[in-house]
C-alpha cells in the first residue's frame, strides 16, 4: 500500500479486490476498510477441529476428513450426483444437486477429501448437502483456523471466504494504528472470536463485547437523531394549505372509499404540511390497509401548491406499481408522473433529468437511484419512502440531506413522509425512530375476509398441486413461492426455475409465470402485468414479491418450505392475497418443523393480524429463537438488534445527549462509524 494508512481507505486498494468485486460489495454498502471492520458476522462455525464422521450430528455444522469411497450420478426427483467419503470411524453421503463435469471428475474414488457443512437427514441417513471441500492428500491440505469463523451478510457473488480474506487483511493493514481505532480489538475479537468462546452467548448477542458496541452504535444513532432533529427545526417549509375543491375530485374519482382511518392520518399529515417546519412522519400500517393512497392524498395537497413530489420504493417492481396507481388517482388533474429508475440511462435520463430541474415532471418514483443521481428539482415539496425497513435508519438519514441539496432556496427543506408495514410496538417505535412522529392506520378496508390459513406437510404437495389446478381452473389466481435457506439471489432463482419447469409439466392446462431476482426490471414488471390482467393464472415466485406487490385478483398463496422464513416475511407474503372481497387461501408447506417452527405455523393459522403476528414473534424470540432481523432486515443496524437489545436504549438517550452537549467531535465520530452511510447530519 502507498502512502499513509487510513481506515477510510477505499476496499479497492485490496489485492483480490478488482473492479467488479467492489461494485458487488458497494451493494452491500462495503466501501471502505470501516465498514469492513463494522460489517459485523451473522452468526459463526467453527472450523478449528475435524470431527469424526460417527460423531456427526443432524443440523450441526462439523469439518470432515476422509477418503472418497464410492461415487455415481443418481437420479430421484432430482438429478444428483453423490460421494461417499470415509474416515476411520464411519461414512457418510455427500450430494450435490449441481454440478460440473469437472467437477464430477476430480470427485474420484480414492481422493483425499476435507468438507465443511450442516448435515441434513436425507434419504441414505445423514447427508451433506453442496459442502464446501478441499480436495489434496492429508499433507497438502491448509491447516485448520484457529478461531471461528464468522458467516457474514453477503451478497451474490460474493463468498464468504471472498469477505473472510478481505476482512483479514483489513484487519491486517489497520493493525499499525490499530491504537487509533476505539473499537478495534473488540471488532477484531467479534469478527474472530477465538475457538473457545461461549458460542450461545455470542450467537443470541449477548456477550458483553456485544452489549457494549450495541450501546455505542444505539448511541451514534440517537447522536444522529437528535443532530436532524435539531437541524430540521432550523429550516422552514413553506406552509400547505388544504385545497378543498382538489381534495373532493380526487375522492369521487377514487375507485373506494377512504376508511376512518386513512381519512385520520390524512388530516394529521394535512397539519403537518400546514405549519412552517418540515413534516417528518412515519406512518406505520399493518400489509393491506392502503398506505399508498394516502400518500398520493398528501402528494395531492403539495401538488396542488406547485410543489414536486418524490417517491422512493425498494424495488423496480414497486415503483412501476406506485406510477400506475398515482396516474390512476391523479388522473382527473393535469400532473405529470414518471419513472426514474437505475435502468434508465442516456437521453431518456437526460430529458427525465431535464424535464425534473424545469419542473415539467411533478412525480418521479423511483427506486434509489432516485437520490444516488445527481437529480435536481424544481421545487421538491415532499419526499415519500416506502416501505422503509427495507432501507435501514442510516439511508433514510442521509436522504434527507439529498432532498436539501435539491432545494434552490437553501433555507428550505422538503417534507418527509415515511411508511412501513412493520409492526413495531409503538415505545420501540418511539426509541427506534426518535426523530419521527408517527401515525397508525389500524384498520383495514372494509370486505376483506381473513386469509384461511392451511398447514400443509410438504409429503402432501401433489395432492396440493392437484388442488391448485382445481382452484385456478375455478377461475383464482395463485402465487407459489420457493424459499431457500441461503441468502443468494442465483441459487433462489434456479430453484424457483426448476419448480415452474415442474409445475408446467404436471398443470400443461394453466398459464405458468416465473419471476425471481435475476430478471431485468423490465421482464420482473412485464409478468406482474400480465399477472395482473390474468394472463397468468400461476406465478411461481421468490421472495422478491415478499413487498407491496398488488394484484387484488390473486385468491390463493403457496408457501414451500415456509418453516424457512420468520413471522413478519410469511406475513408480508401471505399479505399479497386477501385484497379482494372474495375468500383467500395460504397454504404453508413445510419439511421438518421445529417445536419452535411449529407455533410459528400456529400462529399463521390463527391470526391475521400484523400487530398480534408481531407480538408473537418477539415471545418466539424470547424464547431464545433467532430470526435475525438483520437477515430479515428490519432495521438495518449494525450489531444492536431490537427488540432485544431495547433495555440498551434508556441508556443510549442518556449517552447521546451527553456526548452531544460535551464533546460534539466525538459524536461525528461515532456517527461516522457507525452509520458510514449517512456520514453527515449536518447538512451542511
Ligand atoms: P399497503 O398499506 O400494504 O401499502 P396498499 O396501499 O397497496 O396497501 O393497498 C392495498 C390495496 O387496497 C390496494 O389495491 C388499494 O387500492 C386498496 N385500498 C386502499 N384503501 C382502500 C379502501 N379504503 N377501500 C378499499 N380498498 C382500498
Ligand atoms: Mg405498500
Amino acid at each position: 500500500m502507498i502512502g499513509q494508512i487510513t481506515r477510510h481507505a477505499s476496499l479497492q486498494t485490496l489485492e483480490g479486490v478488482g473492479p467488479k468485486i467492489s461494485e458487488k460489495l458497494e451493494k452491500i454498502g462495503l466501501l471502505t476498510y470501516s465498514d469492513i471492520l463494522f460489517h459485523l458476522p451473522l452468526r459463526y462455525v467453527n472450523r478449528t477441529k475435524v470431527t469424526a464422521i460417527k460423531d456427526i450430528n443432524a443440523n450441526h455444522y462439523a469439518v470432515i476428513e476422509g477418503f472418497i469411497e464410492s461415487n455415481a450420478v443418481v437420479f430421484g426427483r432430482k438429478r444428483s450426483f453423490i460421494f461417499k467419503v470415509t474416515d476411520n470411524t464411519g461414512s457418510i453421503v455427500v450430494r450435490l444437486f449441481r454440478f460440473s463435469n469437472s467437477q464430477k471428475n476430480q470427485l474420484k474414488t480414492g481422493s483425499h477429501i476435507r468438507c465443511f457443512g450442516t448435515a441434513q437427514k436425507g434419504s441414505s441417513g445423514l447427508e451433506f448437502y453442496h459442502p464446501e471441500y478441499i480436495l489434496g492428500a492429508v499433507e497438502k491440505l491448509p491447516p485448520l483456523d484457529r478461531t471461528l469463523s464468522p458467516i457474514y451478510p453477503s451478497t451474490s457473488g460474493i463468498s464468504q471466504n471472498k469477505l473472510r480474506q478481505i476482512s483479514k487483511l483489513v484487519f491486517e493493514h489497520l493493525k499499525p494504528i490499530s491504537s487509533q481505532i476505539s473499537q478495534f480489538e473488540d471488532l477484531k475479537f467479534l469478527h474472530n472470536p477465538p475457538a473457545d468462546v461461549d458460542l450461545k452467548s455470542l450467537e443470541l448477542g449477548i456477550n458483553p463485547i456485544q452489549k457494549k458496541l450495541a450501546l455505542e452504535e444505539l448511541t451514534a444513532f440517537q447522536i444522529g437523531f437528535l443532530t436532524q432533529r435539531q437541524t430540521i427545526k432550523n429550516f422552514i417549509s413553506p406552509p400547505i394549505k388544504r385545497n378543498l375543491k382538489f381534495e373532493e375530485i380526487f375522492l369521487k374519482n377514487l375507485e373506494f372509499q377512504m376508511t376512518n382511518a386513512q381519512h385520520r392520518v390524512v388530516s394529521e399529515i394535512a397539519t403537518d404540511i400546514s405549519s412552517s417546519k418540515p413534516m417528518l412522519r412515519l406512518i406505520q400500517g399493518d400489509v393491506g390497509s392502503g398506505k399508498t393512497v394516502v400518500a398520493a392524498f398528501c402528494a395531492l395537497q403539495l401538488l396542488a401548491n406547485n410543489k414536486q413530489i418524490a417517491l422512493m420504493a425498494p424495488t423496480e417492481i414497486l415503483a412501476e406499481q406506485h406510477r400506475q396507481n398515482f396516474v390512476k388517482w391523479l388522473a382527473p388533474f393535469d400532473y405529470k408522473v414518471e419513472l426514474l429508475s437505475g435502468k434508465i440511462k442516456g437521453t431518456n435520463r437526460t430529458k427525465i433529468n431535464q424535464k425534473l430541474e424545469n419542473g415539467s415532471i411533478n412525480v418521479i418514483i423511483g427506486t434509489h437511484a432516485l437520490f444516488q443521481e445527481n437529480v435536481k428539482f424544481h421545487a421538491l415539496g415532499l419526499i415519500i419512502i416506502d416501505e422503509q425497513h427495507r432501507f435501514g435508519v442510516g439511508q433514510r438519514l442521509a436522504l434527507l440531506k439529498k432532498g436539501f441539496q435539491a432545494q434552490l432556496d437553501t433555507s428550505q427543506l422538503p417534507n418527509q413522509l415515511i411508511m412501513t408495514a412493520t409492526p413495531i410496538p409503538r415505545t420501540l417505535a418511539m426509541s427506534a425512530y426518535a426523530d419521527l412522529d408517527f401515525s397508525v392506520i389500524d384498520e383495514l378496508p372494509p370486505g376483506r375476509k381473513p386469509i384461511n390459513t392451511s398447514i400443509i406437510s410438504g409429503n402432501r404437495r401433489d395432492q396440493v398441486i392437484r388442488k391448485i389446478k382445481d382452484i385456478i381452473l375455478e377461475g383464482n389466481q395463485a402465487y407459489w413461492v420457493c424459499t431457500l435457506i441461503e441468502e443468494s439471489d442465483n441459487l433462489e432463482a434456479q430453484a424457483a426455475e426448476v419448480i415452474s419447469a415442474e409445475l408446467k409439466l404436471a398443470l400443461p392446462e394453466l398459464s405458468i409465470g416465473l419471476i425471481h431476482g435475476r430478471l431485468k426490471a423490465k421482464e420482473k414488471i412485464d409478468i406482474i402485468n400480465k399477472f395482473k390482467k390474468k394472463e397468468v393464472s400461476l406465478l411461481v415466485a421468490t421472495t422478491v414479491i415478499e413487498v407491496g406487490i398488488d394484484a387484488p385478483n390473486a385468491t390463493v398463496m403457496i408457501i414451500e418450505n415456509a418453516e424457512r422464513l420468520g413471522l413478519s416475511q410469511l406475513h408480508q407474503l401471505r399479505g399479497r392475497v386477501g385484497r379482494g372481497d372474495v375468500e383467500s387461501f395460504c397454504i404453508l408447506m413445510y419439511d421438518k418443523l421445529s417445536t419452535i417452527g411449529q407455533k410459528r405455523m400456529q400462529i399463521m393459522r390463527e391470526t391475521n393480524d400484523g400487530f398480534k403476528i408481531a407480538e408473537a414473534d418477539l415471545e418466539l424470540r424470547g424464547a431464545g429463537e433467532i430470526l435475525g432481523t438483520r437477515q430479515t432486515g428490519d432495521i438495518f443496524f449494525k450489531i444492536a438488534e431490537l427488540p432485544r437489545d431495547a433495555s440498551l436504549l434508556t441508556q443510549a438517550k442518556k449517552d447521546a445527549k451527553n456526548i452531544s452537549d460535551n464533546d460534539p467531535g466525538y459524536g461525528k465520530e461515532l456517527v461516522r462509524n457507525w452509520l458510514s452511510k449517512a456520514e453527515d447530519f449536518s447538512l451542511a
